[in-house]
């Protein structure tokens, strides 16, 4: 057989992580509850739903493979240039092609140590080698990150701000040093696929021209269309024209691109639904302690609950409330796995957090 390449043959086969459905498959049974993948629960805007019904009749056309209408409309809500803006299939999508634009062998990255898995994913699959700094008291360490980068002369730093899994978030201005004090060969990766969670004033200002910055925004999350594969970068020109050279040239659909237009104008909804999560997560935390546990303040969808017993208990609880059909999940590494994750969810689904839990944390306390 002809031989893979030495890259792909190097790789583990695994997959950033199982989804749901695989799960569901594996146990032959539905969840009742989908609190594990930091969806929105909420879906998006009535007007949205709209456009996708009507886009759907011109299924049959290929859509505009520069993403124009979109790609203006987010200037257009930012305030920034057309060319400094690059659509693509979702931050997991644009990951890819950012790796694809700076990772080789013999290229080193770096992020934290049990940070988001899909980017290590991409960095593995171009070859590149991965440098990991650990949390710190469960915020992603700044400072640790650009030293790190220094010492190993890291090309690329990954910084998710809001954090996942934890939910923590670094203030405007901390992350405005941290980009100040970036190595000259390196590239900050920041990821704010949470950013509409958080306070705006609070989102760090970064010229958008800035060589050393590319930052990433999502529909997925707080624009509630995870399904459709949409979101978006932001940096300058010359970094975004280069992603020109490699993206799928039909790579984002036509009901995504409409979908997504349309999500960013109804600004109201947005803002229903973000105070709508924030009331969410209260409940969560009231649900939580009741059980004689803690939760991480949180600026996303979601809440890392400590379970505050190691790994062991936490996956316990984790084993326990997917038992009961309720979809969550943990991080991977110390020590950020005595935590669970649990998403948003409607009532519906805080109803039956709030009549489970408890009886779950004590079976698993016995
Ligand atoms: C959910 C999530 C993403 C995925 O975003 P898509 O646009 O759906 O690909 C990216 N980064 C982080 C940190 C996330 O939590």
């Amino acid at each position: 057989m002809i031989k893979f390449s030495r890259i792909v043959d190097s790789l583990p086969e695994s997959t950033p992580f199982v989804g749901p459905e695989t799960q569901q498959r594996q146990r032959q049974t539905q969840f009742v509850a989908r609190l594990g993948a930091n969806e929105n629960v909420f879906g998006p805007s009535p007007e949205v739903l709209k456009e996708v019904e009507k886009a759907t009749s011109d299924i049959w056309m290929y859509a505009d493979p520069e993403n124009f209408d979109l790609k203006e409309a987010i200037a257009t809500h930012h305030g920034l240039n057309i060319e400094n803006i690059v659509v693509g299939e979702g931050i997991d999508g644009l990951l890819g092609y950012l790796c694809r634009l700076f990772v080789e062998p013999g290229v080193n990255v770096v992020t934290s140590k049990g940070a988001y898995p899909t980017f290590n994913y991409h960095v593995l699959g171009f070859g590149g080698e991965l440098k990991v700094v650990p949390y710190k008291n469960d915020f992603e360490d700044i400072e640790g990150l650009v030293c790190e980068a220094k010492r190993c002369e890291g090309s690329i730093i990954y910084l998710a701000n809001p954090d996942n899994p934890m939910g923590t978030f670094h203030s405007g201005s901390v992350i405005e040093d941290m980009v100040s004090n970036l190595p000259a060969g390196t590239l900050l990766c920041l990821d704010e696929a949470y950013s509409e969670f958080a306070i705006k004033g609070d989102l760090p200002k970064i010229d958008p021209n800035n060589t050393q910055v590319v930052r990433f925004r999502t529909f997925s999350k707080a624009y509630g269309l995870a399904g459709a594969r949409v979101g978006y970068a932001i940096g300058p020109s010359k970094i975004i024209k280069a992603f020109d050279k490699i993206r799928n040239h039909f790579g984002v659909n036509i009901i995504a691109q409409r979908a997504a237009k349309v999500a960013l104008e109804d600004q109201k909804y947005l803002l229903s639904v973000t105070n709508s999560v924030a009331h969410a997560k209260r409940e969560i935390e009231k649900i939580v302690k009741n059980c004689g546990l803690e939760v991480i303040p949180s600026a996303t969808n979601f809440v890392a609950v400590d379970c505050g017993r190691g790994r062991d208990f936490a996956f316990k609880v984790l084993d326990e409330l997917i038992k009961q059909d309720i979809f969550v999940r943990m991080p991977s590494v110390e020590p950020l796995n005595r935590c669970i994750r649990i998403s948003v969810g409607k009532q519906k689904e805080l109803t039956l957090l709030r009549n489970i839990l408890p009886e779950v944390v004590k079976r698993c306390s016995n």
